[in-house]
């Protein structure tokens, strides 16, 4: 007795690609998503994300995962007619003289595996980018902020920035009009298994509903999952703020500008969005079953603002902060990368998730593994990911990240 064949957990990006995957693929079986939220995913890690997307990474699977989605991304925009923001707008990475050794090194290779990207000369920079102030940051203020000398930029020109919930919306809706069952205000709170295999799950709302196939696509949440069934998931949810503020370069459009120091900037239509990941942010606190999550216009002022206003001087007189946000990253303890498989023990029970702050950019090509996996049993499409499965924590064969913001 079985009501679906598949239950997806979680309708942020990797759920919704999954199911998007799925049905593409030709999956005879009927699928479900369910979600807490309503409308789903609407507080999940993909709505509040800067959606920023790259290839610009160290690591094959990374490198494959982005690259796979990003020209995805690109189809549904342009052929499919989706709404999802998909602009091509380009990452500049900006590198210290202590740091530019060792990214031209990085960078070259990267070339090599055919990544489309330059090597810039802080002149070559300033002509891409005419507003930026590269050299001339007063002795004061760089000793006081610990700001340094730049010596060059590594642009990505397959990279840039897409909505993240335009995006998962839209690929659920088409997965729905193509057949798959979406349920939300339905939280998971319980995993039926029998021995080792998977046979559905239990609500908080009071519903049981039998599958023999399960996908973790929970994001921040997914170690709560894992542990229904006594799986441990080593993803933890932190905290990451976003801050968007009014532009004084009307009409210049800026790529994902990241600094040697991590902040992050792009253009938001009109508007500025910042961020930069705090290094000491501790493991979110959960209350009645919900991670918190916060943001703080003195972490913009004394860790993000001054940095960029270094670089964009104009910034000090024609900028007014107007929303800030915080999400959950859905941090992967051991090695910052996602987790893309099936359980070695538990039949049926499929992880998508621990995508470490990079899994808009990685979640359709991670749907699509999950698919491969489902239907054929194999990473067929991108062998590659299977250095992703579960089973590298206890083998012992983490993938270390270089490139991780
Ligand atoms: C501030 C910030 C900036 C970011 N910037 C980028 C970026 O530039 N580029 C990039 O690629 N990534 C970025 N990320 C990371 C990216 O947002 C995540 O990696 C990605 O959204 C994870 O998607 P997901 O589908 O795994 O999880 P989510 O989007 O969180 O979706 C999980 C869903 O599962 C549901 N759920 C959880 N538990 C249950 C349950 N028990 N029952 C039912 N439903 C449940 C939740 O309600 C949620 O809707 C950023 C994240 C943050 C917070």
């Amino acid at each position: 007795m079985k009501d679906y064949d598949a239950i997806i957990i979680g309708a942020g990006i990797a759920g919704s690609c999954v199911a998007y995957n799925l049905i593409r693929d030709g999956y005879k079986g009927k699928v479900l998503v369910i979600d807490r939220d309503v409308p789903a995913g609407e507080k999940s890690s993909t709505a509040l994300s800067a959606g920023g997307f790259r290839n610009l990474w160290t690591t094959e699977p990374n490198m494959k995962l982005s690259t796979f989605s990003i020209k995805e991304y690109e189809k549904l925009q342009k052929e499919e007619k989706m709404n999802i923001g998909f602009d091509k707008a380009g990452y500049l990475f900006l590198k210290n003289k202590k740091q530019w050794k060792e990214a031209k090194k990085i960078a070259k290779t990267q070339k090599k595996n055919g990544v489309n990207l330059d090597i810039l000369t802080l002149k070559e920079v300033s002509k891409l980018i005419p507003d930026l102030n590269l050299k001339k940051v007063d002795k004061e203020i760089k000793e006081f902020f610990g700001i340094e000398d730049l010596a060059g930029g590594i642009i990505g020109h397959d990279c840039g920035f897409i909505d993240g919930y335009l995006l998962s919306t839209s690929i659920l809706g088409k997965a729905k009009q193509e057949g798959i069952s979406l349920k939300v205000n339905a939280e998971v709170t319980e995993i039926i298994k029998k021995d080792n295999t998977i046979e559905g799950i239990k609500t908080k709302q009071g519903e049981t509903i039998l599958s023999p196939v399960i996908i973790n696509a929970a994001g921040p949440y997914a170690a709560k999952i894992g542990a229904m069934i006594g799986v441990e998931i080593p993803v933890v949810p932190i905290n990451r703020q976003l801050f968007v503020a009014t532009s004084p370069y009307k009409g210049t459009k800026f790529p994902m500008i990241v600094l040697d120091n991590g902040a992050y900037m792009r253009s938001e239509l009109e508007d500025l969005l910042f961020g930069r990941a705090n290094k000491d942010e501790p493991v979110a606190k959960e209350v009645n079953g919900q991670f918190l999550m916060h943001s703080d216009k003195n972490y913009f002022m004394e860790h993000i603002y001054p940095y960029f206003l270094a670089r964009l001087p104009a910034l000090e007189k024609g900028m007014s902060l107007k929303s800030k946000w915080g999400g959950l990253y859905e941090v992967n303890t051991e090695d910052h990368n996602a987790i893309i498989g099936q359980h070695p023990d538990i039949k049926g029970f499929y992880m998508c998730c621990g995508f470490s702050g990079h899994g808009i950019m990685e979640g359709f090509a991670a749907g699509k593994c999950i698919s491969d996996l489902i239907i054929k049993g194999d990473y067929v499409t991108l062998p590659e990911v299977k250095q992703l499965r579960y089973e590298r924590f206890k083998e012992g064969q983490l993938i270390k990240e270089l490139e991780v913001i």
